[in-house]
């Protein structure tokens, strides 16, 4: 069985063709800039040389045909035609409370994705054109929503509730809804394997940091709480994005500086975070750079994000009772050894000793707890792509 996972922004496309007997990527790539001057698709075969092509892609329709084209193309091509593609595993941001799970897409289905746009306004309409776009060309295929949100739909009231009137959750269903759940689940899932004990016994704390981040609690194998919210703008200090801040520093803001609430948005999600703070750059990597040149701001920016990390690994740790394993992964926490050594040395009271040699290690699952740590800390490479494969796989078995 073959599966085509994609991933649609509001002017993007990523894509995975994967093979589900082994597992492995038969060919990945990205569409960028549909429908606007300049777009792009880069089609990266495995075992082939990296294709562009430089078509102008009006919607996502000419994206997904283009993708199609170049999986079957005859030089760049991994399968012969669109018929031995099976299946298309979308991720879709939001499900709202309608989605504890990956399901098959049929027409109640989009509706509910629909009924979640106001939630997710930059990327669940991206998703359903996405969606759209597959009906169209390839008619018949089944499809498949994973969701962001699904994950944490296990979390109790007590985690999700914001003290705010009830009336505001019965009416606008704001309320916590956590993402990067596709993440939170594979990681989880591996570390207890990595550990060798039972999923539906172990207590870990996921830490996805890439540029936009969140800390997940899982206990036996159910997300009971996360650090993102109503949006993906609360929690952790992100690239750009400002985590939690006092609400009334909004409104304060809003009356100093004259500011409309779209430009109030774009403050706190695109300007903030440690781009706010160093002033430098949304990369961790400029940022790690410009701080060993005695950049003092950006060695602020970095432990302001350290210092929250570690706090909600402790109130995670309190919240579980008790922390079998701490997992990093994504783009920073799968790669900066600094951001892990920054975060564990907060976490001493926790038992947690860091193994310098295997900290320094990159690329595969790893554990760089030292022998002594009383909790065990692991390095995880995510995989949502297929993860999204994997449940398309299941609900098409079924
Ligand atoms: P993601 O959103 O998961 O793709 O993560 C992207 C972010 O990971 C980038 O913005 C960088 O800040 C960070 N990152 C990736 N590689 C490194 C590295 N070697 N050192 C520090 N940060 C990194």
């Amino acid at each position: 069985m073959k599966i085509l996972v994609l991933n649609c922004g509001s002017s993007s496309l990523k894509y995975q063709l994967i093979d589900m007997e082994t597992e492995g990527v038969l060919a990945k790539g990205l569409c960028e800039r549909i429908g606007i001057e300049g777009s792009r698709l880069k089609h990266q075969p495995t075992g082939k040389d990296d294709v562009i092509f430089n078509d102008y892609m009006e919607d996502h329709s000419v994206a997904v045909k283009m993708v199609l084209d170049a999986l079957t193309d005859a030089d760049h091509g991994v399968v012969k035609s669109m018929k031995e593609i099976n299946a298309v595993g979308h991720r879709v941001v939001h499900g709202g409370e309608y989605f504890a799970n990956s399901v098959i897409i049929t027409p109640e289905v989009i509706e509910a994705i629909e009924k979640c746009c106001e939630l997710a306004p930059l990327h669940n309409p991206a998703n359903l054109i996405g969606i759209h776009a597959c009906e169209k060309i390839m008619p018949g295929v089944p499809q498949v929503a994973v969701f962001d949100t699904a994950f944490h739909q296990t979390m109790p009231e007590r985690a999700y509730l914001y003290a705010i009137p009830y009336e505001y959750y019965e009416k606008y269903k704001i309320r916590r809804y956590g993402f990067h759940g596709t993440s939170h689940r594979f990681v989880s899932e591996e570390a207890a394997k990595m550990l060798g004990r039972p999923y539906e016994e172990t207590k870990t704390i996921t830490c996805h940091l890439g540029n936009g981040g969140s800390v997940c609690a899982v206990r036996n194998g159910k997300s009971i709480d996360t650090t993102m919210g109503f949006t993906p703008l609360e929690g952790l200090v992100m690239g750009t994005r400002a985590g939690d801040v006092d609400a009334a520093v909004i409104t304060f803001l809003m009356e100093k500086e004259n500011l409309t609430p779209q430009q109030m948005d774009d403050i706190l999600n695109k300007h903030s975070g440690v781009l706010g703070i160093s002033g430098v750059s949304s990369d961790f990597r400029d940022i790690e750079e410009a701080s060993e040149h005695g950049n003092v701001r950006a060695g602020m920016a970095l432990d302001v994000f350290a210092y929250k990390v570690a706090k909600r690994i402790g109130a995670y740790a309190a919240a579980m009772n008790g922390v079998d394993a701490i997992v990093f992964t994504a783009g920073l926490g799968e790669n900066s050894a600094s951001t892990r050594r920054l975060i564990c040395d907060y976490l001493g009271f926790l038992g947690v000793h860091i193994d310098s040699y295997n900290n320094s290690l990159r690329g595969k699952a790893v554990e760089i707890s030292a022998p002594d740590s009383r909790v065990r800390v692991l390095v995880i490479p995510t995989n949502e792509e297929l993860v999204i494969a994997r449940d398309t796989k299941e609900l098409l078995d079924k």
